[in-house]
């Protein structure tokens, strides 16, 4: 791949302004929004959106999310928009929801990979929505790592794998939400969640009524016609072995394994909430609290993956999360991530 020079910037009125004219030229910026980082491109030029893929190493058959400034820009990416997605975007714009509408034909393939819909948000961040504005352009941007890595939540991860690859990363800080926007199919009546997300599925009914939530299993490879192609089984995932405990000797089983894993001479890591890492201090073992709440552990679950990757540690033995709201996203990213789940009932 040809080497571009990354620059790092604080995100500054300035350099906000830099990085919309980058955009407006073709080139690729990371930018935070309030999920995680994204990698933008002008969604409307064939070309930029290509060097995402590259810059990604993403599958072509794998749609991404077009970022808009505003729904009044709606009318440029979507020839549509369902009773139901209006009611959606008026409650959740601008916020962690997106929403897959019939695409317009100037929106190029590549973005939403062939399909006839394309997937639309408004995203609720100060730099995020000061870039929008001032690029002038719907932004297609996919999480900004490499794929099939977990999504980046602050500058120093998008660093760590895109240098060299793009033009520039705006710095804003950790993003507030952490995992990725709730994916929903508004034109299906009752409207139907295809990737859990910042928006949870109580604050999605209390606008429009029950929702369904799209269970079907998802083979490894197996990506052709489903409802949400980029829904492979291991996205989101970290470099070594991830172990997910389930169910209500969770905590037990990990605890025997960790054990082992020790005493074998292993490196394992942990992740868990506060209240189970307390009851599994392990002398040797390397523990990252997620938090004591389901906001805290959603913000900290990436951050947390990679750091027990960069410790070195050879497995991370996980226990599920349980509980409404973000927990279901929370269980949705921990399941893509394991390579293997251990149900202890
Ligand atoms: P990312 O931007 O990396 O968080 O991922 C975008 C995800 O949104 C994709 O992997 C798909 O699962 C989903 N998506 C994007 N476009 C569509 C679409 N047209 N129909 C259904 N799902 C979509
Ligand atoms: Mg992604």
């Amino acid at each position: 791949m040809e080497h571009v020079p990354t620059q790092l910037l604080p995100a500054t009125p300035e350099h906000i302004a830099l990085a919309a004219e980058v955009l407006r030229r073709g080139g690729l910026v990371a930018f935070p929004t309030e999920t995680v980082y994204g990698l933008g491109a002008n969604a409307l030029d064939a070309d930029a959106v290509a060097r995402i893929f590259a810059a990604k190493e993403r599958p072509a058959a794998d749609p991404l999310i077009v970022h808009l400034s505003g729904a009044e820009q709606l009318p440029l990416v979507a020839r549509h928009v369902s009773p139901l997605g209006q009611a959606l975007a008026e409650a959740f714009w601008p916020g962690p929801l997106t929403l897959v509408l019939p695409k317009q034909p100037q929106v190029p393939a590549a973005v939403t990979a062939g399909l006839d819909t394309v997937a639309v948000r408004v995203p609720d961040h100060p730099v995020a929505q000061a870039l929008l504005r001032a690029a002038g352009v719907p932004v297609a941007a996919p999480s900004a790592n490499r794929f099939g890595r977990t999504s980046p939540t602050t500058a120093q991860h998008v660093w760590h794998d895109l240098r060299g690859r793009i033009e520039m990363i705006l710095d804003g800080g950790p993003t507030p939400v952490g995992v990725e926007s709730t994916v929903v199919d508004a034109s299906a009546s009752p409207v139907r969640i295809l990737r859990p997300g910042g928006v949870t599925a109580e604050m999605l009914e209390a606008v429009v009524g029950p929702v369904t939530v799209e269970q079907r299993a998802v083979e490894e490879g197996g990506a052709h016609g489903l409802p949400s192609p980029g829904l492979l089984r291991t996205h989101y995932a970290p470099r070594a072995e991830l172990v997910l405990y389930r169910g209500r000797r969770a905590l037990n089983a990990l605890r025997t394994d960790l054990a082992a894993a020790l005493a074998a001479g292993r490196r394992p890591g942990v992740l868990a909430m506060d209240a189970e890492a307390e009851a599994l201090a392990a002398p040797g073992a390397l523990v990252y609290r997620l938090g004591a709440d389901l906001e805290a552990a959603a913000q900290r679950l990436y951050a947390g993956m990679r750091w027990l990757d960069g410790q070195g540690v050879d497995v991370i033995l996980a226990c599920d999360v349980a509980g409404g709201g973000l927990g279901l996203a929370l269980r949705d990213r921990l399941s893509r991530a394991a390579s293997r789940v251990v149900i202890a009932d």
